[in-house]
C-alpha cells in the first residue's frame, strides 16, 4: 500500500490543552520552524475540550503561601507513587504567568458579581485556590485560533500507531490516515507526545472523545521509561454516568443490598469511625489510592453485583452506582523540559507523570498541561535548531517495516473485549482473575493487528499490580 510521507521540525501528537500549548511555545521560541500538530479529529477532542462537565479547574498559585501549600499537599498526595518535587515546584512557580496567558486568549474564568475570580478547593485540598473556566468548545476555538495565528500546520486525520526511534533518538511517527486508510509517516527532529490518558481502556469511562487510550502502549513500545501507570482516577457514577460521592452513598441510614439477598448499613460496618471517614471522603471526587478513606470505596467495590453496579437503598429509593475511569496519573517519566528517557521525545499532559504521583490534586492537571506543555515546546524548538532530519532513505527503510491493519471487525470486537475485561479485572483493588487476564493480554501483544497489539500493551501497563520490568511488543 502506498505511503504518505510528510516532514516537519517539531511534531506534536494530540490537540488537547497540552498539545496546543506545546505547539505555540515551539513557534514562540522560533517562528521559522515548521511546527505540526497531528491528531485524530478536526474539532474539539480529548478530556481537555470534550469532557462531560464542560468546565475545568486550574490551580492558580499567585502568592508565596499558595505555592508553598500546593507543593506540600501535592507531595503528600503523591505517595505511594513516584513524584518529583522539582516538577511540582515548577508547576507552582509558573502557575500565574500561564493563567495570565489563558485569560489573555479569552478563556471564560468564573467571577463573582464584583468581578473577583471565584476560588474552590481542588480535590485533595481544603484551601480554595482553583479557578474554573467553562464552555470548552469556545475554549478549543481560542486555542485553535492562537495555533493558527502562529502558522502551525494541522494534520487532523492521523490515527497514530507508533513513534519512530532511530539510534536512540526520536525522528518521527507513523499511523493510519482516517480519510484514505493509508499508512502515513511524518519525519521530524523532535516529537511531543500529548495523546491524553488511559481511561478509555476501561469499558466504563468518562474521559473525552477521540482518544482510544493507547498512549501507554505507544510509549512502552518506543522504550520510554514509564511510572505510576497502575494509578488511575476512578469515580463513582450512576447509570447515566453522573457523579456521586461515596460520602453520600454511605450515609448512616442507607442500606447496602447484597446480591445474595442480605444487606447491611454503613454504621454496621464502620461504627464510630464512619463520620471521620465520610468527612474525609467528601473532599475528593476520585477514589484515592492507599488512604484511610479508601476503605469506603473498597466496601462499595466488594459489594458490586455481577453487572458491576452496587445497590444502595436510601429512604424509599434504590440507587445504582458503579466505578468509571476518569483519568490516569501515570505516564512517561520526564525532566523539567518534558523530555522522556528517549532523546528528542517529549511527553506532556496525561502522557507524563512525576508532577503528581499515585493521587493528584484537582486542578493540577490543567496546570501541568500549560506549564510543562510550554516548556516541552520551547525545548523541542531549541533542539530543532541544532539537529537535522533523519535522511529520507533511512526513514523510508524504517517505514517499510510497518503495516496498516486489516480485519477491522475483528479489531473492534477484540478491543471491546479487552475494555470489558479491564472493567472487570483491573479496577482499583485488582480483582480475582487479573493474572489470567494479563496472560491473555501478553498473547494479544503478539497479534498481527497493530491496534490490538497496542491496546493489549496499554492494558498491560495500566493493569500492573506492582512495579515490574517494562513490557515490550515482540517484533
Ligand atoms: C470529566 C472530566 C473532568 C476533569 N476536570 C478536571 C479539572 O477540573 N481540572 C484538572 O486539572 N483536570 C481535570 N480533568 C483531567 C484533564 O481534563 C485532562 O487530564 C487533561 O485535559 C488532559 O489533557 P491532554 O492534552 O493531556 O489530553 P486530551 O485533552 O485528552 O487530548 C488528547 C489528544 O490526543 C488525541 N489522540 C489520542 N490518541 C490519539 C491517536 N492514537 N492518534 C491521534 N490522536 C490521538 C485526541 O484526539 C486529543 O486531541 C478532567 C477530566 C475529565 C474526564
Amino acid at each position: 500500500m502506498p505511503t504518505t510521507l510528510l516532514s516537519t521540525d517539531v511534531l506534536v501528537l494530540g490537540s488537547g490543552l497540552s498539545g496546543l500549548r506545546a505547539a505555540w511555545a515551539a513557534k514562540e521560541q522560533n517562528q521559522k520552524l515548521n511546527v505540526t500538530v497531528a491528531c485524530l479529529r478536526n474539532g474539539p477532542s480529548g478530556s481537555s475540550f470534550t469532557n462531560r462537565n464542560n468546565a475545568l479547574g486550574y490551580q492558580l498559585l499567585d502568592t508565596d503561601d499558595r505555592k508553598a501549600t500546593f507543593v506540600e499537599e501535592a507531595m503528600a498526595l503523591g505517595w505511594p507513587g513516584f513524584i518529583d518535587e522539582k516538577l511540582v515546584t515548577i508547576l507552582a512557580d509558573e502557575s500565574e504567568p500561564r493563567f495570565r496567558e489563558m485569560e489573555e486568549i479569552g478563556l471564560a474564568f468564573k467571577r463573582d458579581t464584583a468581578g473577583h475570580l471565584t476560588r474552590h478547593p481542588g480535590c485533595g485540598s481544603l484551601e480554595p485556590r482553583s479557578v474554573i473556566f467553562d464552555d470548552l468548545h469556545a475554549s478549543f476555538n481560542r486555542y485553535s485560533k492562537r495555533t493558527a495565528e502562529y502558522n502551525c500546520n494541522i494534520v487532523t486525520d492521523l490515527e497514530i500507531m507508533g513513534i519512530i526511534v532511530h539510534k536512540g533518538t526520536a525522528c518521527g511517527v507513523w499511523g493510519r490516515s482516517t480519510t484514505t486508510g493509508r499508512l502515513t509517516s511524518i519525519r521530524s527532529t523532535s516529537v511531543i507526545m500529548a495523546l491524553g490518558g488511559p481511561a478509555p481502556l476501561f469499558h466504563g469511562h468518562i474521559a473525552g472523545a477521540a482518544n482510544p487510550g493507547l498512549g501507554y502502549g505507544i510509549m512502552a513500545d518506543a522504550g520510554i521509561t514509564l511510572a505510576n501507570t497502575t494509578f488511575h482516577q476512578f469515580m463513582w457514577g450512576r447509570r447515566d454516568r453522573s457523579f456521586v460521592n461515596p460520602a453520600t452513598l454511605l450515609a448512616p441510614g442507607n442500606v447496602i443490598l447484597r446480591e445474595n439477598g442480605t444487606s447491611f448499613t454503613p454504621t454496621d460496618q464502620f461504627g464510630a469511625t464512619l463520620t471521620d471517614l465520610r468527612t474525609s471522603r467528601a473532599t475528593h471526587c476520585p477514589v484515592f489510592h492507599d488512604r484511610p478513606d479508601t476503605i469506603l470505596d473498597r466496601t462499595l467495590m466488594d459489594n458490586r453485583w455481577d453487572d458491576g453496579f452496587v445497590r444502595i437503598k436510601a429512604h424509599s429509593q434504590t440507587m445504582e452506582t458503579s466505578l468509571f475511569a476518569h483519568a490516569g496519573n501515570g505516564g512517561a517519566v520526564i525532566n523539567e523540559h518534558g523530555e522522556t528517557s528517549i532523546r528528542n521525545l517529549f511527553a506532556v499532559g496525561e502522557c507524563a507523570t512525576g508532577m503528581h504521583g499515585a493521587n493528584r490534586m484537582g486542578g493540577a492537571m490543567i496546570l501541568a498541561t500549560q506549564v510543562l506543555g510550554r516548556r516541552a515546546g520551547i525545548e523541542a524548538a531549541n533542539r530543532s535548531n541544532t539537529i537535522s532530519l533523519i535522511k529520507k532513505n533511512d526513514f523510508n527503510d524504517i517505514c517499510d517495516n510497518f503495516a496498516i491493519p486489516d480485519q477491522r471487525d475483528h479489531e473492534t470486537a477484540t478491543v471491546n473485549t479487552i475494555r470489558q475485561e479491564m472493567q472487570r479485572f483491573a479496577l482499583f483493588g485488582r480483582q480475582v482473575g487479573i493474572q489470567e487476564f494479563r496472560e491473555r493480554l501478553k498473547e494479544q501483544t503478539r497479534s498481527r493487528n497493530r491496534i490490538i497489539q497496542l491496546t493489549a500493551l496499554s492494558a498491560l501497563e495500566a493493569s500492573r499490580p506492582t512495579i515490574e520490568e517494562p513490557l515490550r511488543l515482540e517484533k
